[in-house]
Protein backbone atom coordinates (compact mmCIF):
# COMPACT_ATOMS: atom_id res chain seq x y z
CA UNK A 1 0.00 0.00 0.00
CA UNK A 2 0.92 3.54 -1.06
CA UNK A 3 1.36 6.29 1.49
CA UNK A 4 -1.44 7.91 -0.84
CA UNK A 5 -3.70 4.92 -0.58
CA UNK A 6 -3.47 4.89 2.77
CA UNK A 7 -4.33 8.35 3.76
CA UNK A 8 -7.64 7.95 0.99
CA UNK A 9 -8.42 4.81 3.33
CA UNK A 10 -7.75 6.77 6.49
CA UNK A 11 -9.55 9.50 5.27
CA UNK A 12 -12.93 7.22 3.93
CA UNK A 13 -13.39 6.07 7.27
CA UNK A 14 -13.09 9.13 9.02
CA UNK A 15 -15.88 10.47 6.62
CA UNK A 16 -17.91 7.67 7.21
CA UNK A 17 -17.41 7.45 11.17
CA UNK A 18 -18.32 11.32 11.02
CA UNK A 19 -21.45 11.18 9.11
CA UNK A 20 -22.38 7.91 11.56
CA UNK A 21 -21.81 10.29 14.66
CA UNK A 22 -23.92 13.37 12.30
CA UNK A 23 -20.66 15.33 11.98
CA UNK A 24 -19.15 15.93 8.60
CA UNK A 25 -15.12 14.93 7.53
CA UNK A 26 -14.35 19.01 8.41
CA UNK A 27 -15.30 18.35 11.65
CA UNK A 28 -12.27 15.79 12.56
CA UNK A 29 -8.93 16.45 12.68
CA UNK A 30 -6.79 14.10 11.47
CA UNK A 31 -3.56 14.16 13.25
CA UNK A 32 -1.09 11.77 11.43
CA UNK A 33 1.52 10.75 14.16
CA UNK A 34 4.88 10.72 12.72
CA UNK A 35 7.37 9.28 15.53
CA UNK A 36 9.72 7.06 13.63
CA UNK A 37 8.94 8.45 10.23
CA UNK A 38 11.56 9.78 8.12
CA UNK A 39 11.40 13.65 7.38
CA UNK A 40 10.94 13.18 3.36
CA UNK A 41 7.88 11.33 4.14
CA UNK A 42 6.77 13.42 6.38
CA UNK A 43 7.21 16.11 3.79
CA UNK A 44 5.57 14.07 1.15
CA UNK A 45 2.76 13.36 3.30
CA UNK A 46 2.26 17.19 3.67
CA UNK A 47 2.03 17.28 -0.04
CA UNK A 48 -0.74 15.26 0.30
CA UNK A 49 -2.91 17.16 2.28
CA UNK A 50 -1.96 16.58 6.09
CA UNK A 51 -1.66 19.74 8.09
CA UNK A 52 -1.04 18.52 11.54
CA UNK A 53 1.51 16.17 12.74
CA UNK A 54 2.07 14.55 15.79
CA UNK A 55 5.04 12.87 17.97
CA UNK A 56 5.65 11.89 20.98
CA UNK A 57 9.30 12.60 21.90
CA UNK A 58 11.05 15.66 22.28
CA UNK A 59 14.10 14.43 20.72
CA UNK A 60 12.31 13.54 17.08
CA UNK A 61 10.80 17.29 17.25
CA UNK A 62 14.11 18.80 17.92
CA UNK A 63 15.35 16.58 14.97
CA UNK A 64 13.30 16.75 12.30
CA UNK A 65 11.46 20.21 13.13
CA UNK A 66 14.03 22.40 10.59
CA UNK A 67 13.67 19.94 7.84
CA UNK A 68 9.96 19.66 7.86
CA UNK A 69 7.55 21.97 5.41
CA UNK A 70 6.45 25.19 7.30
CA UNK A 71 3.06 26.11 8.08
CA UNK A 72 1.78 22.45 9.90
CA UNK A 73 1.08 22.49 13.20
CA UNK A 74 2.76 20.31 15.37
CA UNK A 75 1.32 18.57 18.57
CA UNK A 76 2.77 16.79 21.28
CA UNK A 77 1.37 13.99 22.05
CA UNK A 78 3.90 11.46 24.21
CA UNK A 79 4.44 11.50 27.70
CA UNK A 80 6.30 14.89 28.78
CA UNK A 81 9.19 14.88 31.01
CA UNK A 82 9.13 18.39 32.78
CA UNK A 83 12.84 19.30 32.27
CA UNK A 84 12.43 19.04 28.50
CA UNK A 85 9.57 21.32 27.73
CA UNK A 86 12.16 23.54 27.23
CA UNK A 87 13.34 22.21 24.14
CA UNK A 88 9.63 22.31 22.56
CA UNK A 89 7.65 24.88 23.70
CA UNK A 90 8.21 27.68 20.90
CA UNK A 91 7.96 24.27 18.16
CA UNK A 92 4.32 22.73 19.04
CA UNK A 93 0.76 24.04 18.76
CA UNK A 94 -0.71 21.78 20.99
CA UNK A 95 0.26 19.64 23.99
CA UNK A 96 -1.94 16.69 24.34
CA UNK A 97 0.10 15.36 27.57
CA UNK A 98 -0.98 17.36 30.42
CA UNK A 99 -1.16 15.18 33.43
CA UNK A 100 0.28 16.54 36.53
CA UNK A 101 0.69 19.65 38.39
CA UNK A 102 4.67 19.68 38.30
CA UNK A 103 4.53 19.75 34.50
CA UNK A 104 2.00 22.38 34.48
CA UNK A 105 4.36 24.23 36.29
CA UNK A 106 7.00 24.25 33.89
CA UNK A 107 4.69 24.94 31.09
CA UNK A 108 3.56 27.63 32.78
CA UNK A 109 6.76 29.31 33.90
CA UNK A 110 8.31 28.44 30.43
CA UNK A 111 5.73 29.96 27.85
CA UNK A 112 5.66 33.26 30.46
CA UNK A 113 9.04 33.78 29.41
CA UNK A 114 7.84 33.47 25.60
CA UNK A 115 5.02 35.80 26.66
CA UNK A 116 3.25 32.66 24.78
CA UNK A 117 -0.07 31.01 25.87
CA UNK A 118 0.22 27.30 24.93
CA UNK A 119 -2.57 25.45 24.23
CA UNK A 120 -2.85 22.00 26.40
CA UNK A 121 -5.36 18.99 26.32
CA UNK A 122 -5.42 17.38 29.81
CA UNK A 123 -4.39 13.36 29.54
CA UNK A 124 -6.80 11.06 31.42
CA UNK A 125 -6.32 7.71 32.44
CA UNK A 126 -9.82 6.11 31.66
CA UNK A 127 -8.97 2.54 31.77
CA UNK A 128 -6.78 2.92 35.09
CA UNK A 129 -4.27 0.72 33.36
CA UNK A 130 -0.91 1.12 35.87
CA UNK A 131 1.15 0.99 32.30
CA UNK A 132 -0.37 4.42 30.94
CA UNK A 133 0.20 8.45 31.72
CA UNK A 134 -2.86 10.56 32.70
CA UNK A 135 -5.19 11.45 35.58
CA UNK A 136 -7.78 9.32 36.89
CA UNK A 137 -11.27 10.29 35.78
CA UNK A 138 -12.22 11.38 39.04
CA UNK A 139 -8.66 13.45 39.44
CA UNK A 140 -9.13 16.10 36.38
CA UNK A 141 -11.46 18.47 37.40
CA UNK A 142 -9.91 19.47 40.70
CA UNK A 143 -6.79 19.22 38.53
CA UNK A 144 -8.02 21.66 35.99
CA UNK A 145 -9.65 24.39 38.89
CA UNK A 146 -5.82 24.12 40.20
CA UNK A 147 -4.42 25.83 37.46
CA UNK A 148 -7.20 28.14 36.29
CA UNK A 149 -4.70 31.04 37.48
CA UNK A 150 -1.73 29.93 35.15
CA UNK A 151 -2.17 32.74 32.97
CA UNK A 152 0.57 30.88 30.06
CA UNK A 153 -1.62 27.87 29.59
CA UNK A 154 -5.06 27.68 27.72
CA UNK A 155 -7.01 24.35 28.78
CA UNK A 156 -9.00 23.49 25.26
CA UNK A 157 -9.93 19.87 26.20
CA UNK A 158 -8.74 16.14 27.15
CA UNK A 159 -7.53 12.99 25.80
CA UNK A 160 -6.57 9.88 26.22
CA UNK A 161 -5.08 6.64 24.99
CA UNK A 162 -7.00 3.64 24.96
CA UNK A 163 -6.33 0.03 25.89
CA UNK A 164 -4.41 -1.62 23.00
CA UNK A 165 -5.10 -4.94 23.58
CA UNK A 166 -8.75 -5.37 23.07
CA UNK A 167 -11.37 -5.59 20.38
CA UNK A 168 -12.62 -2.28 19.14
CA UNK A 169 -16.12 -2.67 20.91
CA UNK A 170 -14.83 -3.79 24.35
CA UNK A 171 -13.12 -0.04 24.54
CA UNK A 172 -16.09 2.27 23.37
CA UNK A 173 -16.63 2.70 27.08
CA UNK A 174 -13.34 4.86 26.97
CA UNK A 175 -14.59 6.98 24.67
CA UNK A 176 -17.95 7.43 25.67
CA UNK A 177 -16.46 7.75 29.43
CA UNK A 178 -14.48 10.46 28.38
CA UNK A 179 -16.75 12.63 26.44
CA UNK A 180 -19.08 12.99 28.63
CA UNK A 181 -16.34 14.26 31.10
CA UNK A 182 -15.95 16.57 28.43
CA UNK A 183 -19.08 17.54 28.11
CA UNK A 184 -19.34 18.02 32.13
CA UNK A 185 -16.30 20.11 32.40
CA UNK A 186 -17.63 22.29 29.24
CA UNK A 187 -20.94 22.99 31.06
CA UNK A 188 -19.09 24.15 33.86
CA UNK A 189 -17.84 27.04 31.71
CA UNK A 190 -14.71 27.96 33.80
CA UNK A 191 -13.03 30.91 32.83
CA UNK A 192 -10.53 30.53 30.33
CA UNK A 193 -10.56 26.93 29.75
CA UNK A 194 -12.21 26.60 26.22
CA UNK A 195 -13.34 22.72 25.14
CA UNK A 196 -12.88 22.09 22.00
CA UNK A 197 -10.44 19.07 21.39
CA UNK A 198 -11.61 15.81 22.18
CA UNK A 199 -7.92 14.02 21.03
CA UNK A 200 -9.28 10.20 20.91
CA UNK A 201 -8.69 7.10 19.09
CA UNK A 202 -5.38 5.77 17.22
CA UNK A 203 -5.53 3.24 14.41
CA UNK A 204 -7.42 0.43 15.63
CA UNK A 205 -10.11 2.41 16.91
CA UNK A 206 -10.23 5.68 15.77
CA UNK A 207 -13.70 4.78 14.00
CA UNK A 208 -15.30 3.78 17.45
CA UNK A 209 -13.66 6.68 18.65
CA UNK A 210 -15.46 9.36 16.48
CA UNK A 211 -18.99 7.63 16.54
CA UNK A 212 -17.87 8.65 20.59
CA UNK A 213 -16.89 11.96 19.98
CA UNK A 214 -13.68 12.40 19.04
CA UNK A 215 -12.85 15.79 16.70
CA UNK A 216 -9.13 14.85 16.91
CA UNK A 217 -7.57 11.36 15.83
CA UNK A 218 -4.25 10.54 16.18
CA UNK A 219 -3.27 8.04 13.46
CA UNK A 220 0.27 6.75 12.69
CA UNK A 221 0.62 3.03 11.26
CA UNK A 222 -2.64 3.72 9.41
CA UNK A 223 -1.33 6.27 7.22
CA UNK A 224 2.74 5.22 7.30
CA UNK A 225 2.58 1.33 7.57
CA UNK A 226 4.05 -0.61 11.00
CA UNK A 227 6.85 1.10 12.94
CA UNK A 228 10.16 -1.14 13.06
CA UNK A 229 11.62 0.32 16.25
C1 LIG B 1 1.93 6.16 18.54
C2 LIG B 1 0.80 6.94 19.05
C3 LIG B 1 -0.38 7.09 18.29
C4 LIG B 1 -0.60 6.43 16.94
O1 LIG B 1 -0.64 5.05 17.05
P1 LIG B 1 -1.02 4.12 15.80
O2 LIG B 1 -1.55 2.89 16.41
O3 LIG B 1 0.24 3.90 15.03
O4 LIG B 1 -2.03 4.86 14.99
C5 LIG B 1 -1.40 7.86 18.83
N1 LIG B 1 -1.29 8.46 20.03
C6 LIG B 1 -0.18 8.35 20.78
C7 LIG B 1 -0.12 9.04 22.09
C8 LIG B 1 0.90 7.58 20.32
O5 LIG B 1 2.01 7.48 21.08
Amino acid sequence: MSLQNNLEDVKHNLKSAAVRSGREEKDIMLIAVTKTVDEDIINKAIELGIDNIGENKVQEITRKYENIKEGISWHMIGHLQSNKVKYIIDKVDLIHSLDRMSLAKEIQKRAAELNKIIPVLVQVNIAEEESKFGLKREAVIPFIKSILNFKNIKIMGLMTIAPFDQEPEEIRYVFRDLKKLFDEISENNYNGVEMKYLSMGMTNDYEIAIEEGANMIRVGTGIFGKRNY
